[in-house]
């Protein structure tokens, strides 16, 4: 008897090759197990996604070609993860394959049954040997006493029949709830595993070590796993297939993590919901958050089939405290359950809003002389200061003002950023690096001059401006800098993290970076000095992310009330700005998001924007620029007649506001829809089409193709 499976396996979004392949096997196999098989003259992994016992109509014995092999010692995927990464593709506009296999840890490509059941075998012993007896008396105590609102907080998640949006203040204990919500499903359920996101764990080692110290000494010491692109291959092999088997109860992850294989799925936690990183910028371009909701769903549903108990859910959380406005506008209509917590523990006020207009500060001037001497009086009580600016390097152009001379790069359309400890111009975009020459390449002047400010630039000038101000224990004012430049290096960022613990150092300037979760004691200033620049980009989300991003790097300061107190201070948020009287500081000031988002949403509805309107991006890449449009134009011609045409608004094509990086141009094309249903309907139709209009003549140069649905920014 032979049966003939289907496989997905690893296939370029758009290589003609169709969602699977099918192969010939003596054995049944279950959907969902892990097969090597030969694809050209290679062989690659594949999950078998379904085994008939027939050959699809049209297929001979001689067309097939055998499973090369069986990954039998992984149980196989389930059906959940499979409608999972199915819709995935099918909403993102990709393969089945590519999404499939790119859930799916790299280096499981590579290893055939036999390596595998070696690891599988290895990673056993490793636990037996690792995992400690867990203590039971500890099952009742773990966890400080909860606030009021954290426990109404949490009653109200573990009975929630929807997903949940924890609004809460920063500061007001969110990861408490996170933790205990964590352990109550833990505790109820012998195989329940649970999902916790974050937007980039690098940055928040303070978390993974909090859930370490809780964890560990109840489940274990392979209790909690890791999943996220820093790891080595090694590493994400085994958290994956750790995941995978049920050994690890808790995935703490980055976006990817929503893709791995969790088959006791109760509870997922969507960290800082709002961060811009959960939606992936390449490949399949999905969004975490939004996955892990449908994803919450899919394992709740599949919990209800099974029977059992009828109470069974995998319940979804997303925490912030200045949610995504598709979120917000969730909850308000009532898709989503808004549970509010606006105290911060500890009772710390929220830092007070200072607006410096600089219209009314020195010609020239970074840094305003008011904000300067807040600063030098803090850093004189022994109190810390954090500065932000989203700008790194030390000026983002350089010029020459004889001949007009800029620093141009010549594979992008930007300029290239002088950073001058290493005197060298860097482009962000492609990474093309020079030395700064020592003279006007154009004219010879000597007198080249940087334009504009960068964090090295800021941390150059506060240097200078502090150097007389004392700290208490009678040494100099020390700044100190963190952006992707400085901690480029592996261990650099825990290093400069661990300085502005100890209070080593009293200023610490930095790109956004420094606004995102950490918990530092002794911060009393925060100040954003250039805001202006998030206020009037042309992107519409740019309000919003400059609210949360002030609002977040505010949520630093006065975290330790009784620190604050004791200091007689208080915690302020400064901001330099052109336009003080802008809405956005109005609603900042009362710390009052509602109003912010309220403002916001009716904007947006009187546009048609999301989350009123859908949209997607049909974005080219080609050799000219003239190529990439002519190919989205073609593109949006050849959709007359589709289905759904007629609900859907067809932009035409413009380049992208940086066009060329890297030698290659890029435009996109805007697709609108009022209904989600119609987008969706639209583009799946649209898709073979996209394929047929690489090869018109117009699109002559054309280099790839994509589709962004939802996308963030326009
Ligand atoms: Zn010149
Ligand atoms: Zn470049």
């Amino acid at each position: 008897m032979a049966f003939w499976p289907s496989v997905v396996v690893a296939t370029p979004a758009h290589s003609g090759v169709g969602a699977s392949l099918t192969y010939r096997s003596e054995l049944s196999l279950t959907p969902g197990t892990l097969v090597r098989v030969p694809l050209g003259a290679r062989e690659v992994l594949g999950v078998v996604w379904e085994c008939p016992d027939e050959p699809p109509e049209g297929l001979t014995e001689a067309q097939t070609k055998a499973v090369a092999g069986v990954l039998e010692g992984l149980p196989p995927l389930n059906a959940r993860w499979r409608q999972l990464v199915r819709f995935a593709a099918q909403y993102y506009q990709r393969s089945l394959g590519e999404v499939a296999l790119a859930a799916l840890p790299p280096q499981l490509r590579d290893l055939n049954a036999v390596q595998l059941a070696r690891r599988l075998k290895k990673k056993e012993k490793q636990q037996a040997t690792r995992a400690v007896e867990p203590a039971p008396e500890d099952t009742t105590a773990a966890g400080p006493e909860l606030s009021d609102e954290q426990r109404e907080a949490l009653q109200a998640l573990e009975a929630a029949q929807a997903p949940v949006l924890l609004y809460g203040a920063t500061g007001s204990g969110k990861t408490e709830v996170y933790l205990q919500a964590t352990q109550h499903v833990l505790q109820a359920h012998a195989d329940a595993q649970v999902l916790v996101m974050v937007p980039e764990i690098n940055l928040t080692p303070q978390l993974e070590a909090r859930f370490r110290e809780r964890f560990e000494p109840l489940f274990g010491a392979g209790a909690l796993v890791c999943l996220h692109s820093g790891m080595t291959p090694a590493q994400r092999l085994n958290g994956w297939l750790a995941a995978h088997t049920g050994q690890a109860r808790i995935v703490l992850g980055t976006r990817m993590a929503v893709l791995a294989s969790l088959p006791g799925l109760r509870l997922i936690v969507v960290d800082e919901e709002h961060d811009p990183s959960y939606k992936s910028q390449e490949g399949a371009r999905y969004s975490a958050r939004d996955l892990a909701v449908y994803r919450a769903k899919v394992e709740t549903e599949a919990l209800a089939a099974e029977g059992g108990d009828p109470a069974a859910r995998c319940r979804v959380v997303l925490g912030s405290a200045t949610p995504s406005l598709e979120t917000w506008h969730a909850a308000e209509q009532g898709r989503y359950l808004r549970l509010a917590m606006p105290a911060r523990i500890g009772g710390g006020a929220l830092p007070r809003l200072r607006l410096v207009d600089m219209n009314n500060q020195p010609k020239g001037a970074v840094l305003a002389p008011p904000l300067v001497a807040a600063m030098a009086e803090r850093i004189a009580r022994g109190e810390q200061c954090m500065v932000l600016l989203n700008r790194r390097g030390y000026a983002p152009v350089l010029a020459c003002h004889d001949c007009g001379w800029k620093s141009a790069c010549p594979h992008c359309s930007a300029f290239r950023v002088f950073h001058k400890l290493d005197r060298t111009l860097r482009c962000h975009h492609c990474g093309f690096t020079e030395r700064v020459p020592r003279a006007c390449p154009e004219c010879g002047n000597l007198d080249i001059a940087p334009i504009g400010k960068g964090t090295e630039q800021v941390e150059e000038q506060l240097a200078g401006l502090l150097a007389d101000v004392k700290r208490p224990d009678g040494g100099p004012a020390r700044v100190a800098r963190m952006d992707a430049d400085s901690t480029r290096l592996k261990g650099s960022l825990e290093q400069q993290l661990a300085t502005m613990h100890s209070g080593e150092v009293d200023v610490l300037v930095g790109t956004q970076m420094i606004a995102k979760g950490h918990d530092f004691r002794r911060i009393t200033l925060v100040a954003g000095i250039n805001a202006d620049s998030g206020l009037f980009a042309s992107d519409y989300r740019a309000p919003e992310r400059l609210f949360a991003l002030l609002l977040q790097a505010g949520g630093r300061a006065g975290r330790d009330a009784a620190f604050v107190s004791s200091q007689g201070s208080q915690s302020e948020l400064w901001v330099q700005t052109w336009t003080p009287q802008h809405p956005l500081f109005a609603a900042l000031r009362q710390h009052d998001f509602p109003a912010f988002a309220a403002q916001q949403l009716a904007e947006r509805e009187s546009a048609g924007m999301p989350p009123f309107g859908h949209q997607a991006l049909l974005r080219a890449d080609a050799k000219t620029q003239q190529a990439a449009q002519a190919y989205l134009n073609a593109a949006a011609q050849a959709a007359d007649g589709l289905p759904h045409r007629d609900e859907i608004t067809l932009y035409p094509a413009v380049p992208l506001t940086i066009q060329r990086v890297a030698n290659v141009e890029r435009a996109q094309l805007l697709v609108e829809a009022v209904s989600r249903g119609a987008l969706q309907r639209f583009l799946n139709a649209w898709q073979p089409v996209l394929l047929e209009c690489r090869s018109l003549p117009q699109a002559r140069g054309l280099v790839r193709f994509a589709v962004d649905v939802d996308p963030l920014s326009i």
